[in-house]
């Protein structure tokens, strides 16, 4: 039996399996300890799924729409990872890079990999490594972060140039609330459970 330690009263309980919908509080304070969420498993996958296709609509259209004097420029998210690379900006680049396309995507295959088979009652080969592996890659998903720092930016950019978002902006935005409801939508000890379970 897996043991739980609560983290507002520090008392340790074993931590049994609670049916769907319910959540195991601890005997002390009534502080939750953890929960099995409705669907739980169904949401992640199918959240990782559309966050997925959304990123292929992020990198297959323009993020941003800048016109100035009679110029067009179109600007994609990988585009302007790439150009502050190549202006010399190479942390920031590769921050941009990493935090938006690499993490976003690790995130998204981790969670279908790791929660598809679990629909079945199945753990996936390694499919403990790879959870752990989301845990870790988790604070470096960084989208809204990068979001708020591109509306910023346009603030002070649209007084230089005439400024529109692309259909690639807010398949961004929606990928966005789809990441976070990924993430949420399954209990950190819940999902040790399932795979304890599923035999992994
Ligand atoms: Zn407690």
């Amino acid at each position: 039996m897996q043991r739980v330690v609560c983290h507002f009263c520090d008392t340790l309980h074993e931590a049994p399996a609670v049916p769907e919908g319910t959540a195991a509080r601890c005997l002390r304070c009534g502080v939750v300890l953890y929960q099995n969420r409705p669907a739980s498993l169904v949401r992640t996958t199918a959240f990782s799924l559309a966050a997925l296709a959304l990123m292929g609509i992020v990198h297959g259209f323009p993020f941003l729409i800048m016109r100035a004097g009679g110029m067009q420029t179109e600007l994609s998210l990988y585009r302007a990872a790439h150009e502050l690379v190549k202006e010399g900006s190479l942390v920031i680049g590769w921050g941009v890079g990493l935090c938006t396309i690499v993490a976003p995507l690790m995130m998204a295959c981790g969670m279908l990999y790791v929660c598809t088979p679990l629909l079945f009652g199945r753990a996936a080969p390694g499919a403990r490594v790879v959870a752990r592996w989301i845990s870790l890659t988790e604070p470096w998903n960084m989208i809204e972060v990068f979001l708020l720092g591109v509306l910023v930016s346009l603030l002070k950019l649209g007084q230089l140039a005439d400024l529109e978002f692309g259909t690639g902006f807010w398949a961004f935005a929606a990928l966005m609330v789809c990441m976070a409801a990924a993430v949420a939508g399954i209990d950190r000890n819940e999902l040790w459970d399932r795979l304890e379970v599923a035999g992994e």
